[in-house]
């Protein structure tokens, strides 16, 4: 036998002693000890199922329980009084125990339905079936019982006491069977049993007083509802029947429907039945059910009109909210302008974060998420009353001043682009979030996205130039034309090979022996003559090409180095530096790229650098597992232009480096007495200290590279030693540091 099976098992096993027990002949002592052995057997069932289940609620089961075996209690009594003592007293001892079954039935029965945040509705209708049901039970059963004259005070009390109790079981029945959440099979078992005892119940009052009933015809309604009552207690979904679930939508079912219109037409039904409506107790019993199913049913009418009106506000807010920040969404934000253009002049500050990305990615999306509901605080406070804050993007807000001076717009964007940087602490981080902030005015702009897309390109211009905030000019849009044409043409040119590899030696303090060079790009365009790198490169790592461009570079460089090699010997170069962008870094399957090209040119990796800035790999996450890969396989790391981005002796530990190459800008001053010199000084004691290389770049004049090398630079590059060429001279010393 199958655990889950013990009920079916159990149900077969008491509809067959059921069977038997009326088999057995009536009125003897035989009948009753069948009888009772069924009620025990159930009672002790269920004390048994509520050991092996174990439900989160075993006190409903314990007093079910106990509520059978106090009911056999009753029936043994019974028997005890009959055959034995040979009197049939009424009320008796039995009666006690019969009564002092309900209590615990209809509590157990109370306990399975009490649930945090119970929904008023499923109350209301169980209070509408209870008092229909009610009223006709008082009307066929309380009322006349209550009304046999020849009746003794006690006798009246205890025949009023039955049917009273059952009609508090039908409440609780009903609250189970009605709601649709509360139901499992278990539940539905235990409905089924405790409706049979009722039945049971008002069969035998109204058989008594009306038919003067005696035999065993409603026996099997008692005898059943015992073996259902097990059942429910051995049925698995027992342990189920904490019914904890206030969230499940609490739906009128059709059948809910046709029970509760049941229940309101009985009062009225009721008042037709001729004996009913000639007795005024019964009227005015009836009168007071039917208003109270009224009420019940207005009630239940304005708990659903007000749900569904607060649904359709929540739908409405739903559709026009960021559900993050409680700011106004996208949808509502087009809108919005769209008005706003069509009344007056309206202007927009866009704001765009900087490195969501990467803090989402370092810090986890918890962090993002709380970086974005700070923004979005401090956008709501700094844009002032009387505007629309919105929310377009995972990283952008925008603002709209329905009709502001252009001046207004240009004062919120200053003081967004100024806010925006303050650090923010969440979660035992300090994060810091850069923006790029532009302004659009709605003037000559036909519509909401033509206003959008200006506040767009000026916001992405800010962030390129580094100003704080940037009002859209048609200028930007021309720019943009410009860069979208030399970006088509680097393209053409990597087919034409108009690009060239040049290279800067990078000398070795004293004696200043080639000891590296770094490979810079040329481009010799036809008609524009040569492009700066400097103008270009971006251009190519905004629209991608800077990867076909990029692995172009690694492989003429290395190849130029194998052959300098093969060509001079120990005169050659040590190593080539070469430039990677941060998109090239970014992209997966750079490090496999540099192994192919290595492979492929037979270059050693430890005679390849690459060069990567600061802020490429600030951000974190692919960029620097690609400097780890790279690191594993043998390249070195230099870090460009170290000093002007984020530097941070943090950043040295996270990412993996070999070379600083000291920024220009601290060269350039370095022989006057002051800060730069203070700096340049401090960073060749870290790269000691750390067990790096430092290049010190762009050293033009003597003096420099005196007073570099006097502080600690071995390794230094500039026009003073030479500038980028196609084929540098390694062999002669360049010039004299000693000049
Ligand atoms: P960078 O990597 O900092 O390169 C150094 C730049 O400073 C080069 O400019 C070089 O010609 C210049 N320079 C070297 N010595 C001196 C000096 O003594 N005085 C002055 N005034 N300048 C000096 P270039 O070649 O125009 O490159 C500019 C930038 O373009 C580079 O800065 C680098 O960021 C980027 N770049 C150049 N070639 C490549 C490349 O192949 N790939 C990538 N991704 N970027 C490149
Ligand atoms: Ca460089
Ligand atoms: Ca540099």
């Amino acid at each position: 036998m199958r655990a889950g099976d013990q009920w079916r098992w159990c149900t077969t096993a008491g509809l067959l002693a059921t069977v038997v027990y009326y088999l057995l002949p009536a009125g003897t002592l035989w009948s009753s000890a069948g009888y009772n052995t069924i009620g025990l057997l159930a009672g002790l069932i269920i004390l048994v199922a509520v050991r092996w289940h174990r439900p989160q609620r075993p006190l409903a089961w314990i007093l079910f329980g106990v509520g059978m075996i106090l009911s056999v209690l009753g029936d043994f009594t019974w028997v005890y009084l009959e055959r034995v003592q040979h009197v049939e007293p009424y009320p008796s001892v039995a009666d006690v125990f019969y009564l002092a079954s309900y209590p615990p039935l209809i509590t157990g029965l109370f306990l399975l339905q009490r649930r945090r945040g119970r929904e008023l509705g499923s109350l209301i209708d169980a209070s509408m079936v209870a008092t229909g049901l009610g009223l006709v039970l008082w009307v066929f059963v309380l009322h006349p019982v209550a009304a046999v004259d020849t009746a003794s005070m006690l006798e009246r009390a205890v025949s009023t006491a039955y049917p009273s109790l059952d009609a508090l079981l039908l409440v609780m029945v009903a609250g189970l069977l009605i709601d649709r959440r509360l139901r499992t099979p278990s539940t539905d078992l235990l409905g089924v049993a405790a409706a049979l005892l009722l039945v049971g119940d008002v069969a035998f009052s109204v058989a008594s007083l009306y038919f003067d009933y005696s035999g065993r015809a409603i026996d099997w309604c008692w005898l059943m509802a015992y073996v259902l009552w097990a059942a429910a207690a051995l049925h698995p979904s027992m342990t189920a029947a904490t019914p904890d679930a206030p969230d499940v939508p609490d739906r009128v079912g059709r059948g809910r429907l046709v029970v509760l219109g049941g229940s309101s037409v009985l009062a009225p039904i009721m008042l037709f039945l001729p004996s009913v409506g000639a007795d005024t107790v019964d009227r005015i019993v009836i009168a007071a059910g039917a208003t109270m199913l009224f009420l019940l049913g207005v009630a239940r009418m304005a708990g659903v009109m007000s749900k569904v009106r607060g649904q359709a506000t929540e739908l409405e807010r739903l559709a026009n909210q960021d559900d993050l920040t409680g700011l106004h969404n996208r949808r509502r934000f087009y809108r919005a302008l769209g008005e706003a253009l069509t009344d007056g002049c309206p202007q927009i500050v866009l704001m765009g974060l900087n490195r969501l990305r990467a803090i989402n990615d370092e810090l986890g999306h918890q962090v993002g998420d709380e970086v974005i509901v700070r923004i979005a605080e401090r956008v709501r406070v700094l844009a002032g009353p009387d505007v629309l804050v919105a929310r377009l993007s995972g990283d952008e807000f925008a603002v709209l001043l329905r009709d502001a001076p252009e001046g207004g717009a240009d004062a919120v964007a200053a003081r967004l682009a100024d806010a925006v940087h303050d650090p923010i602490n969440t979660r035992g981080y300090e994060v810091l979030v850069g923006a790029g902030v532009g302004v659009a005015g709605g003037a000559d702009a036909a519509d909401p996205a033509e206003v959008l897309r200006r506040a767009g390109v000026a916001m992405f211009a800010a962030k390129e130039s580094g100003e704080p905030y940037r009002r859209w000019a048609p200028a930007l849009d021309e720019r943009s034309v410009e860069e979208a044409r030399l970006g088509a043409q680097i393209r053409h040119a990597l087919g034409e090979r108009q690009f060239q590899v040049v290279y800067q030696p990078i000398v070795a303090m004293p004696g200043q022996r080639v000891a590296a060079v770094e490979a810079l790009v040329r481009w010799h365009h036809p008609r524009l003559g040569m492009v700066s790198p400097a103008r270009f490169i971006p251009v190519a790592e905004r629209n991608g090409l800077i990867v076909e461009l990029g692995a172009w570079i690694l492989e003429t460089a290395c190849e130029q180095l194998v052959r300098w090699t093969a060509e001079l010997g120990s005169d050659a170069p040590d190593r080539v530096s070469v430039n990677v962008s941060a998109r090239q870094l970014a992209r997966p399957g750079f490090a496999g790229t540099v192994a192919d090209v290595l492979s492929r040119t037979g270059l050693p990796a430890h005679r390849l650098t690459v060069e990567v800035t600061e802020t490429a790999v600030f951000d974190g996450g692919p960029a620097v597992t690609a400097l780890h890969e790279l690191r594993a396989f043998g390249v070195r790391i230099a870090l460009d232009d170290f000093g002007t981005g984020h530097s941070s002796l943090g950043l040295l530990q996270a990412v993996p480096v070999d070379i600083l190459k000291i920024d220009k800008s601290f060269v350039d001053r370095i022989t006057e007495a002051g800060r730069h010199a203070v700096i340049a000084e401090a960073m060749i004691q870290v790269s000691n200290g750390l067990g790096l290389d430092a290049v010190a770049e762009g050293v033009e004049t003597a003096e420099q590279a005196q007073a570099l090398t006097r502080i600690g630079y071995r390794l230094l590059q500039g026009y003073h030693f030479g500038r980028p060429e196609a084929e540098p001279a390694f062999t002669r010393p360049a010039v004299s540091t000693r000049a």
